[in-house]
């Protein structure tokens, strides 16, 4: 059975020490719902932070937890040091990252000391999953204060299965950029083979983050890492539906909500319920009441607030100032507006039991959920499911991810008073018709998109993504393998190495002509080159001169542009079929008219091609303008007898009949003594020499993704490293110098 391990800052279940004794607590969090059903069907470990309360702990009391949790719970505990708390937890994920995150860059502190701790803790969490973590597992890393860790169980488990799920909002690139350790929270995340998001705009914007940052462009929300796809794609979060429905159905929560009506006299009950976090927008809320109760006075006397704040995060500075604001401006409005038999704001500054929110939930005609920033907000989802069948307005942010689902709510932009007054207004007249009507249109995508579903669809995915990494892909070049061709590239008299250069000797480079090669490569070029027996050929698109001032003096066989230059080793240039250069004037103002009006966009010209580049193009407009550049092309490119072709980030228009195949074949189909023959490319245009080289040659793909070669290795640096000990069985067979 297949075993998943979820790792998450906390673990499902508290710990205390109360007079000297350890005590466990389970909780009923989101995550830990949505995964409960996963966890009776396979088997699962749960790695987390043991939030031990009070006290240090020894190592035996250590050993007796970590007993007591595995056996009981089926959780790992992480130790966490008092000074990583601080750093981590209290520091970076919640002063630097959870406010960055939710736009409030004002309240974001850039502080080196914390990051480091950050870094310190995730790897304490990456040991702790090393240590139980067994070849199959699946790994499902949770949340913001775990961004690293993806990349850090990459790099030891490299073909594990990793997913990464972000419960809070991802920001736009123009406040991501700020966080000077941007570059590393990206290439932690990307370690996942899936990382997923509650809306569709957060996973665009981390792709956009990913794409400044690291170069990785996507194609639908897939890209590639190291020669490895990853997905990223969105996940709405639901909730357990059946707990909220029922459970206000039931007797508690029934005398509950009695209770309630009774205290505000069978008033309109208008509630809000968050956790004291000032992404919440409840000051903003607060002031917007007021001014509902001043635009219509009415209302005064027959309507009653009921604002819940759970406590949180009172150790941050931040959140103590708004425990204050919030504490005076319910003073001042019931100073205000209240009379001797009626308070228009109840607030109630603490957790309550599930019973008690349930019977709020019942009683409350309408629910006002008016964050500024939030990342889903499940309150508004408990309120609409408590509601099934029955009336009741849910008012809810624009700024909640759940508003991309609730559309039937009355959406507000929080940051509006004049909208947030006339929307109470709206809820507090709706008719009853309409309440149960849109209800019902939100309780039947809530009750199909519960928590359970979200979980396996996450997962359905995960297992999906790792299946297509392996399945129109070549067979990857392992150890064995690896060890067969070079123990047939010893033994072979002649051998033959047609090597692409670009993105396969060298890194994709984000410049098309002005990057010097690795010296390591030189090296190892030359020695292949400098061998009697063995010949090597370099095929690339790039000009003649690019690739001469790169390779020029090593002992390699060279073709330029695609196949219309050739180089012998010791020879000059010849081109293969002399052409003439008219076309160009007519090809070079259309593409120049499409660079014009394309930020980013660059055009190459080459003896016998033109090249229009577009890799700093922002993808969605480049897949837009390479549309239209084709269809504007379509009938110069058949009158002149051109070809037009894609490459990787680049559309080339060339002379047709002239291609990397066609050139490669004059070494690989030659009638002579090669015994050994080996090609290595990355992209399409590599892709006609495997499709047509013949039996026997080992084709080698650099990267992932469908091809026609046998064989894959993941980097033009793992390629590299093959080269090298082929380079060095020759040296075993000279006897090197
Ligand atoms: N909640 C709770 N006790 C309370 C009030 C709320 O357990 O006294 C729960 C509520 O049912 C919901 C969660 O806290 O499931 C809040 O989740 P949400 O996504 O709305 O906000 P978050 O606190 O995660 O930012």
């Amino acid at each position: 059975m297949k075993r998943l391990l979820i790792v998450s800052n906390r673990l499902p279940v508290s710990v205390e020490r109360r007079k000297g004794e350890i005590h466990f607590k389970g909780s009923v969090g989101g995550v830990a719902t949505g995964l409960g059903s996963y966890h009776e069907t396979h088997e699962s470990l749960w790695i987390g932070w043991a939030d031990v309360t009070s006290g240090r702990l020894d190592a035996t009391e250590r050993e007796q937890i970590r007993t007591a949790l595995r056996d009981e719970h089926s959780c790992v505990p992480v130790f966490l040091t008092a000074d990583d708390v601080r750093g981590f937890y209290h520091g970076f994920s919640n002063k630097t990252l959870w406010p960055l995150f939710h736009q409030f860059t004002q309240y974001a502190e850039f502080d080196s000391a914390t990051w480091t701790a950050y870094e310190r803790a995730n790897r304490k969490f990456c040991d702790a999953v090393l240590e139980v973590a067994r070849p199959g597992d699946t790994i499902w890393v949770q949340d913001y204060q775990l961004m690293l860790l993806p990349a850090m169980l990459r790099e030891k488990l490299p073909d594990a299965s990793i997913g990464f799920f972000l419960h809070i909002p991802f920001p736009v690139f123009e406040i991501f950029r700020m966080l000077p350790w941007r570059t590393e929270i990206v290439e932690g995340l990307l370690g996942a083979d899936l990382v997923g998001f509650h809306t569709y705009d957060y996973a665009r914007y981390f792709l956009g983050a990913a794409r400044r940052l690291t170069g990785t462009d996507d194609h639908y929300g897939r890209i590639t890492v190291d020669g490895r796809l990853v997905l990223v794609d969105a996940f709405p979060m639901g909730i357990d539906f059946p707990r909220y429905a029922e459970g206000a159905r039931e007797k508690a929560a029934l005398r509950e909500a009695e209770q309630v009506r009774k205290r505000t006299l069978d008033r309109k009950v208008i509630l809000s319920v968050d956790r004291l976090d000032y992404s919440k927008g409840i000051p903003d809320r607060l002031r917007a009441f007021a001014a509902f109760l001043e635009r219509y006075p009415e209302w005064r006397h027959n309507v009653s607030l009921v604002a819940v704040a759970v406590p949180s995060r009172e150790r941050v500075e931040r959140y103590r100032e708004l425990k204050r604001e919030v504490d005076e401006l319910v003073g001042s409005i019931n100073g205000e507006y209240s009379t001797i038999d009626w308070t228009p704001v109840s607030y109630l500054y603490r957790s309550l039991p599930f019973p008690t929110l349930m019977g709020l939930y019942a009683a409350a005609d309408v629910a006002l959920v008016t964050p500024l920033r939030d990342g889903m907000n499940l309150i508004a989802k408990e309120y609409v499911a408590a509601h099934e069948g029955r009336e009741g307005v849910l008012v809810l942010s624009e700024m909640a991810g759940a508003a991309r689902e609730l559309g039937e709510a009355v959406q507000v932009n929080p940051f509006d008073l004049d909208s947030m007054v006339e929307a109470i207004h709206t809820a507090l007249t709706m008719p009853a018709a309409e309440q149960l009507e849109r209800n019902a249109a939100m309780n039947r995508r809530l009750s199909r998109y519960t928590v359970q579903r979200w979980a396996e669809d996450f997962l359905g995915k995960l297992e999906e993504v790792k299946g297509a990494q392996t399945e129109h892909s070549a067979t990857r070049l392992d150890d064995r393998a690896q060890a067969r061709l070079v123990e047939e590239f010893a033994a072979a008299d002649r051998r033959l190495l047609a090597l692409d250069y670009d993105g396969t000797l060298m890194p994709a480079d984000t410049r098309p002509a002005d990057s010097p090669p690795d010296p390591r490569l030189l090296e190892v070029l030359a020695r292949l080159g400098e061998d009697e027996r063995t010949e090597v050929v370099v095929l690339s698109g790039r000009d003649r001169e690019a690739i001469e001032r790169s390779l020029g003096g090593l002992p390699v066989d060279l073709v330029a542009e695609h196949g219309v230059w050739i180089r012998g080793r010791r020879g000059d240039w010849v081109t293969i079929e002399p052409m003439g250069a008219e076309w160009k004037e007519r090809v070079r103002p259309v593409l120049e008219i499409f660079a014009d009006r394309t930020p980013g966009a660059l055009i190459e010209e080459k003896d016998y091609s033109l090249v229009w580049h577009f890799r700093k193009v922002h993808p969605r407009l480049a897949e837009t303008r390479v549309a239209e550049l084709k269809e504007a092309l379509v009938s110069v490119v058949a009158d002149n007898g051109l070809a037009v072709l894609d490459g990787h980030h680049v559309l080339e228009v060339k002379v047709s009949g002239v291609n990397k195949a066609r050139a490669s074949h004059r070494w690989l189909c030659r009638d002579d003594e090669t015994s050994f023959t080996l090609v290595a490319g990355d992209d399409s245009t590599d892709e006609d020499t495997f499709e047509t080289s013949p039996e026997g040659v080992w084709t080698v793909k650099v990267g992932a993704g469908p091809t026609h070669a046998a064989w894959s290795v993941r980097s033009p640096a793992e390629l590299l490293d093959i080269l090298g000990v082929l380079a060095d069985t020759l040296e075993g067979h000279a006897g090197a110098p």
